[in-house]
C-alpha cells in the first residue's frame, strides 16, 4: 500500500487545513523535546507561531534511556498541550508509547507520534493503524528503509491512510553527532512511496550549532517538512537542551529556509 507502483499519486495528509507532502508547501514543526508545564508549553506555542512554525510539538510520554530519567507529565502534559493548541491555534504533535493511552491521544491530539524507539512495536503499529488520525512515524536508530516502509505498511494495511515519514538520524560509527542523518532518504522514500517524509535534524544531529545546516540540506533536498526542538531556555530543559533551538535561531531557520522553498 505504500509503494509508488500502485498509488503513483502522492499522499498529502491534511491536519487542520494544513497539507503536508505532495511537493506544496513545507510545513514546519517546533516545539520542546518534553512538556515542562502548562505555561511554558502555552507560552511557547506562541513562540513558535511568532516564528512561522505552523505546528507544535512536544512529548507527554518520554520514551528515555534511563528509568531514572524525567518519564514526561504523562496525561497532565496531553492537557497541557490541548491548552497551547486551544490558545495558539497550531496543531499538536506529541508520541504514544503505549495503545492504552490511544483513547487519550484520538481526543486531544493532531498527529500521532511513533517513537524511533517504537518503530517495530508492531501492536502499537496495528493499534494506530485502526484510527484515522494521522501518524508521525519515525525511522528507527538502526532500521532499514526497507523495513521502515514495512513499519509504514503495518498502519496503512489497517486502514488508516495518513502516515507521515520522519528521518531522525540513524547510528553509525560517528560518535561526532548523536546520529547520522541520512538525507539519501528523501528521494529514496519519494521514488519508492507516496507518503510524505519529514526530517528532525535535532535528534539527527543532537547539537543546536548543526540544526540550521542539517535542515536547510532537508528543504533543498525535497524535504516535506522539519520538525525541531525548540526551548526558551535549552540549557535548563528538562530533556534534549544541548540539541533545542532558542526561539530566534528557529526563526532565523524558518527565514532562510524561505530562500528555497515555499514555507507555509
Ligand atoms: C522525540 O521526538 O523527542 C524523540 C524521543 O524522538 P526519537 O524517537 O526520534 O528519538
Ligand atoms: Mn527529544
Amino acid at each position: 500500500k505504500a509503494s509508488r507502483m500502485f498509488h503513483p499519486e502522492d499522499t498529502i495528509v491534511e491536519v487542520n487545513g494544513i497539507r503536508i507532502g505532495g511537493n506544496e508547501k513545507l510545513v514546519v514543526i517546533g516545539g520542546p523535546c518534553s512538556v515542562e508545564g502548562k505555561e511554558m508549553i502555552v507560552h511557547l506555542a506562541q513562540e513558535v507561531k511568532d516564528a512561522g512554525g505552523c505546528m507544535l510539538r512536544g512529548g507527554a510520554y518520554k520514551p528515555r534511556t534511563s528509568p531514572y530519567a524525567f518519564q514526561g507529565m504523562g496525561t497532565e502534559g496531553i492537557l497541557a498541550l490541548a491548552q497551547a493548541r486551544k490558545q495558539s491555534g497550531l496543531p499538536i504533535v506529541t508520541e504514544l508509547m503505549s495503545a492504552d493511552k490511544l483513547d487519550e491521544f484520538v481526543e486531544h491530539v493532531d498527529i500521532i507520534q511513533i517513537g524511533a524507539r517504537n518503530m517495530q512495536n508492531f501492536d502499537l503499529l496495528k493499534a494506530v493503524g485502526k484510527t484515522q488520525k494521522p501518524i508521525l512515524l519515525k525511522r528507527g536508530l538502526a532500521n532499514t528503509i526497507e523495513e521502515w516502509i514495512m513499519s509504514a505498511e503495518y498502519i496503512l494495511s489497517e486502514g488508516n491512510p495518513n502516515v507521515i515519514l520522519c528521518e531522525r538520524g540513524i547510528r553509525t560509527f560517528e560518535p561526532y553527532t548523536r546520529n547520522t542523518l541520512d538525507l539519501s532518504v528523501i528521494p529514496i522514500i519519494k521514488k519508492k512511496t507516496h507518503l510524505p517524509i519529514i526530517i528532525d535534524p535535532s535528534h539527527a544531529t543532537g547539537d543546536w550549532e548543526l540544526v540550521e545546516a542539517a535542515s536547510l540540506a532537508a528543504i533543498a533536498a525535497g524535504a516535506d517538512g522539519l520538525i525541531i526542538e525548540v526551548h526558551d531556555h535549552p540549557e535548563c530543559a528538562w530533556s534534549d537542551g544541548a540539541q533545542s533551538l532558542k526561539p530566534e535561531n528557529f526563526k532565523q531557520l524558518i527565514q532562510k529556509g524561505k530562500a528555497i522553498a515555499n514555507v507555509i
